[in-house]
């Protein structure tokens, strides 16, 4: 059904701030913007989600008749937390001809951080002033000095795991203590040893101890379920609870933003939203908007948000609202290692993510691109679920490669081979750096919209030769790892033509920078204060922002930039700026 043309339903009540979105930015601006006295209302275009209510954090995969298998409405697994997915229905996104980007979209309280990987990486010093080391992309307007206080709070606050390493670019945490590695993962790590990799204990918002008042994990390995004892993190886990219990937090849900209403000078009035449950559109006032719908949607909604005032969006004077769009680069290689076959039974719980890692460890000067990437191994004898154990009868199809004999056939034998090859394989994901390109932004589509009549965004994307030459690099790298353990690669090197395996731009869910911050309106939408030039009472606080894509996975950052948003935003309020 689509808008019913009637009248724009406007609440009365005048909120201090109104919120789009609630996940990582968005939660994190309600908590600090409430319990610094603001009434907000937060707009999320999803139903509410609980994780103590609604996760299938003990469902075991007999349970369902599907076992756990993709669902329209969770694509990433009927348990999973996740409400979404590239495609969303009657929310359509397009591409322009000849480029590929897909969009994933989580519609729920709490969007994206119920299902997310919890890899949880500072960016390092470096990383903010990249253009002034290599003379790529842009220096940020700050510094990881002026984040560093922002990062240990964030850690304070949500909890993390990791070690003190000491390393240049990849900064120590304030850090509870990292699980053990588990036997594949010691594997992996006498291998990257050999090899000069440097492997260590990963960083996971993960609670190994209690911490304010969340339970230690209890090692079920279901984080993307969502986690119902909260101990790891998720927005409606430690964000949305205590923004609640100030009673200044509204939370209007299945409500989806439109556009940033402004007056003739200019100034944000509010936002106007279609209740999906009526699907009347609705109008809610305020003195501040925080745009925290995930970077994409944030940049829609600017674009979206036209007036006299603001032609061509909100913000988007300088034109560069929907510029600067990158994903992390990625592609992943699995490898048969014969010496983990029919291994002694062993205790291989842990938590829902990797207990080690490999961050950047090479000095580019060398190599034929720049910046870097991480390594995200993964392996061993996790919980079946839906599929063939993973797709064991491939391994088994590679064994004949070995000469291992394989009995298989049916039955009895079929199950004799699960039980000898069951964690005998291991994965590597390299997560790396993309450098912003002119031919990948979005705009708005203009000839199509979604359910409720909103222009939809359109993607451009291109890699080029540095993504390529990276992805390259990672192939060989791990199939050099995989080869140091004793065994043999399960796929072949795909071909430069195949751009090695780079998946394609969007499917890493590391999309960003497309309402990026600068010192000069003329080259960015935001300033240092994640604040519109053009609009000084209208801010972003997703990864919009972000300058560059780090090596480093986004969400920590989003994090600690939305606390810094949020207190700037309190600071300018106290100062009768706002
Ligand atoms: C499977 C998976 C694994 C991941 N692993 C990691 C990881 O290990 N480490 C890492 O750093 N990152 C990871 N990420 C990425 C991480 O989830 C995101 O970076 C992060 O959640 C982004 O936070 P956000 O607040 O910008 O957006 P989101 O978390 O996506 O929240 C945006 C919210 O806004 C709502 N919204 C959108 N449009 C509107 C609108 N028009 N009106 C009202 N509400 C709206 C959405 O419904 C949603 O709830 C992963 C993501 C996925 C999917
Ligand atoms: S592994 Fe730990 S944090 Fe993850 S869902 Fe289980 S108990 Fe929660």
């Amino acid at each position: 059904m689509g808008v019913l043309p009637m009248q724009i339903i406007r609440s009365s009540t005048q909120y201090d701030v109104c919120i789009v979105g609630s996940g990582a930015g968005g939660g994190m601006a309600a908590k600090v913007l409430t319990e610094a006295g603001a009434n907000v209302v937060m707009l999320e275009a999803g139903p509410m989600w609980d994780p103590v209510r609604d996760s299938y954090m003990f469902s075991w995969p007999y349970d369902s008749p599907r076992r756990g298998a993709p669902t329209e409405k969770q694509q990433f697994g009927e348990f999973d937390a996740a409400f979404g997915g590239w495609t969303l229905d009657g929310e359509p996104y397009t591409n322009a001809p000849g480029t590929t980007f897909d969009w994933f979209r989580s519609r729920m309280l709490g969007g994206r951080t119920n299902h997310w990987g919890r890899i949880s990486l500072r960016f390092g010093p470096d990383d903010f002033r990249r253009k002034s080391l290599d003379g790529l992309g842009d220096d940020w307007p700050i510094t990881y000095e002026d984040m560093k206080p922002y990062y240990d709070r964030t850690d304070q606050l949500i909890g993390l795991f990791g070690s003190k390493e000491g390393l240049p670019n990849d900064p120590d945490g304030v850090f509870l203590p990292p699980p053990k590695p588990r036997c594949y993962e010691l594997l992996i790590k006498q291998a990257a040893d050999k090899l000069k990799i440097t492997c260590v204990p990963s960083r996971l918002s993960i609670l190994t101890k209690p911490l304010n008042g969340r339970a230690a994990c209890h090692y079920c390995a279901q984080c993307n379920r969502g986690c119902r004892t909260h101990s790891n993190f998720s927005s409606p886990s430690v964000l949305i609870p205590p923004a609640m219990a100030t009673k200044r937090l509204t939370i209007v849900d299945n409500a989806m933003a439109r556009e940033v209403t402004v007056d003739a000078s200019g100034l944000a009035t509010g936002v106007s939203y279609i209740d999906k449950n009526t699907s009347r559109e609705n109008h809610v006032r305020a003195r501040v908007v925080v745009l925290a719908a995930s970077a994409c949607e944030s940049a829609r909604l600017l674009l979206n948000s036209k007036s006299s005032k603001f032609p061509q969006g909100l913000g988007n004077s300088s034109g560069n609202v929907g510029k600067y769009l990158t994903d992390t680069t990625g592609l992943s290689v699995s490898g048969f290692i014969p010496k983990l076959m029919e291994n002694v039974k062993h205790n291989e719980d842990g938590v829902g993510g990797m207990h080690v890692f490999m961050p950047w460890w090479l000095d580019n000067k060398k190599l034929d691109f720049p910046r870097g990437y991480h390594i995200e191994p993964s392996g061993g004898r996790g919980m079946p679920t839906f599929g063939f154990l993973g797709g064991i009868h491939n391994h088994i199809r590679a064994q004949a490669v070995e000469k291992i004999p394989t009995r298989s056939g049916y039955g009895k034998s079929l199950k004799d081979d699960y039980r000898r090859f069951y964690g005998s394989t291991v994965n590597f994901a390299g997560r790396g750096e993309m450098i912003p390109n002119s031919d990948t932004y979005l705009d708005i589509d203009p000839a199509v919209v979604d359910k409720w009549g909103i222009p939809v965004p359109r993607f451009h994307f291109k890699f080029t030769d540095y993504e390529i030459n990276q992805a390259k690099h990672m192939q060989e790298t791990f199939r050099a790892i995989i080869a140091e353990m004793g065994g043999r690669p399960m796929t072949e090197m795909p071909t430069r033509e195949r751009l090695y395996g780079l998946a394609a731009g969007g499917r890493i869910i590391h999309e960003l920078g497309v309402t990026r911050m600068g010192n000069d309106p003329n080259t960015s939408v935001l300033n240092r204060n994640c604040q519109a030039h053009d609009c000084r009472n209208v801010f972003v606080a997703d990864a919009g922002p972000f300058v560059s894509q780090p090596d480093k996975n986004c969400t920590w950052t989003i994090l600690a930039l939305s606390m810094r948003t949020s207190e700037f935003i309190v600071a300018e309020r106290k100062a009768g700026k706002i």
